[in-house]
């Protein structure tokens, strides 16, 4: 027989190996080879022995049954690596995923069974059930980690140094677990704090946000408008808070500042006509004086005259001019009092105006159910409405949806076209809305720019059609501002009340719907 070539032999040894889906180490490949060349294994694998070890193992719980069991495939593979990890694993020393022997010892476990990846960190022995610790599973707890942060801020320098020490140690390849699990506990502990204080701050600013509310309702006292409007951001700010009802808050507290400065605006106006009036009469004062000394003084030279007069053409002139004197001053004092009586009956009128003002603003607030810019119905209204529909569902057993829109960019339109356009807007919204709805439908504005539409009788796809309807409807109807085209879209969230559900919540429902709708994208109809 002729003489293998040792190249032969070698392209021999590895596709044994690969054959019998051997690891390539230099172990195996040199008792392949030798079993190719016909030569005696010199450093054989010690199979026998360590079989004999591996069956004295005692197995206390499942984990350490599969590791034996690992143990004893590796020793038939005739792998160091193998038997290390496995050994490793069993007196719990995880092996790293790097390090080759876990893979080794991975790739039959995962065909074998379905162990959950998790382990134990902070134990220095091992989850009995858990798997190597994998680069994958320090990863996620970066990630994790990495995730938190921006719920923490940075104000705090050696959290933010101990957070990136820690990523940094985790996504380092082969990490020293018991290091790991010292800086774990570390960064534990000062995350505790960190928490604490920032559950703390959240509080606090919350209290602050109540005081300045308070401190608005209380130079406000006069005026009941206000009154309500700061009873309803109370509300709106207790917590718990979410960003949802700090963006309540934001949207109310713009609507106060709005119409402070409305109703502000208007008062200024008519103090303005005051002060004008007050100036007109102060110089009508002045010209009365002036024109009482003139007399005086042709009082004085015609007392003179009629000394030295010795006839009676002496004294006609003099009496002529006295006469003249006496019908202008006269005249004088009746135009100035004419002046007078006009200016204290407009004065009267801006007073009423005034007063009539202030009735105006508190009929919006607490008496009135109409909302008087768009004679929809107003918060009271609504809720009046609220509890007649839910009277009707209970004893009809109908459904009822409840719809929540809100004007989009509605603050770009005030800004860029003025309030006045704003509130044509907003009339304009009412009225498509009147026109478009069924008449059983109630339309309430529910703040600002957001108006609530009961809509009874009608399941939830029906209402989303419905909404849907009044959508494209205002597509096509635009209003004037000038000779520029407007149009307008809303953003609302449809729910349909579920069975013992209160009117206030499933119209929070809907505002949550209406949200998401701006969130995605505005100028849409989302279901709750
Ligand atoms: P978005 O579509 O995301 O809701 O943005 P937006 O601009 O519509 O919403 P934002 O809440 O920022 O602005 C609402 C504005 O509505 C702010 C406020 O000044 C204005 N507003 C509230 N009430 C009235 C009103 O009666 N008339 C007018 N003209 N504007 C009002
Ligand atoms: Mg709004
Ligand atoms: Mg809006």
């Amino acid at each position: 027989m002729a003489e293998i070539k040792p190249f032969e032999i070698a392209r021999e040894t590895l596709k044994q190996l690969t054959e019998k889906k051997l690891p390539p180490t230099p172990v195996n490949y040199q008792r392949i080879y030798n079993e190719v060349a016909g030569t005696p294994n010199m450093t054989p694998f010690p199979e026998e022995a360590l079989r004999k070890i591996a069956e004295a193992l005692p197995v206390k719980n499942p984990g350490q049954e599969k590791q034996r069991g690992l143990l004893t495939y590796a020793i038939g593979q005739w792998n160091w690596n193998g038997v290390q990890s496995a050994l490793m694993a069993y007196g719990g020393f995880s092996p790293l995923a790097e390090t080759g022997p876990a893979s080794a010892v991975a790739a039959p476990m995962t065909s074998a069974s379905s162990v959950t990846p998790a382990v134990a960190v902070g134990s220095a022995v091992a989850n009995a059930t858990a798997p190597a610790l994998t680069s994958e599973f320090f990863e996620l707890i970066a990630r994790l980690v990495q995730n938190m942060q921006p719920a923490l801020g940075k104000d705090d320098a050696r959290f933010v140094e101990q957070l990136e020490g820690l990523l940094a140690a985790l996504r380092k390849p082969g990490a020293n677990v018991l290091e790991l699990k010292s800086q774990l506990t570390n960064f534990s502990h000062r995350l505790s704090f960190a928490a604490e204080e920032q559950a703390e701050t959240r509080a606090t600013l919350l209290k602050l946000l109540h005081l300045i509310i308070k401190n608005i309702g209380e130079l406000s006292l006069d005026d009941r408008w206000l009154k309500g409007q700061v009873d309803a951001l109370l509300t709106a700010s207790a917590p718990p808070l979410t960003l949802r009802r700090l963006d309540d808050v934001e949207r109310r507290l713009k609507d106060v500042i709005f119409k402070q400065t409305d109703a502000k605006g208007r008062a200024l106006e008519a103090q303005e006509q005051m002060r004008q009036m007050l100036l007109v009469f102060i110089e009508r004062l002045s010209q009365m004086a002036e024109s009482t000394s003139t007399y005086h003084g042709k009082m004085e030279e015609a007392t003179k005259l009629l000394e030295q007069a010795h006839t009676l053409q002496d004294i006609t002139p003099v009496l002529t001019d006295l006469i003249r004197a006496t019908r202008s001053m006269t005249n004088d004092a009746l135009s100035s009092r004419d002046e007078l009586k006009a200016m204290r009956e407009k004065s009267l009128l801006i007073e009423a105006e005034l007063a009539k003002l202030h009735q105006e603003l508190d009929r919006v607030s607490a008496m009135a159910r109409h909302d008087t810019l768009t004679g929809a119905l107003n918060r009271k209204g609504l809720d009046e409405a609220f509890e007649r529909e839910l009277a009707n569902v209970q004893r009809k057993e109908v459904p009822l949806c409840v719809s929540l829109l809100d004007i989009d960019n509605f603050k770009a339109l005030n800004d860029s076209k003025g309030h006045d356009v704003g509130d044509v807007a907003l009339k304009h919204l009412a009225t498509v809305a009147r026109e478009c709805m069924r008449p059983q439908d109630t339309l309430a504005r529910y703040g600002g720019e957001e108006f609530v539409i009961l809509l009874p009788d009608t399941v939830l796809e029906s209402g989303i059609e419905a909404m849907t309807r009044l959508q494209r409807e205002l597509t096509k109807r635009f209003f004037l501002s000038g000779t520029e085209k407007v149009l307008i879209t809303f953003s609302a969230g449809v729910a349909q009340l579920a069975p013992g559900e209160t009117g206030a919540e499933a119209t929070r429902r809907a505002d949550q719907a209406m949200y998401l709708a701006k969130r995605a994208g505005k100028n849409r109809v989302l279901g709750a």
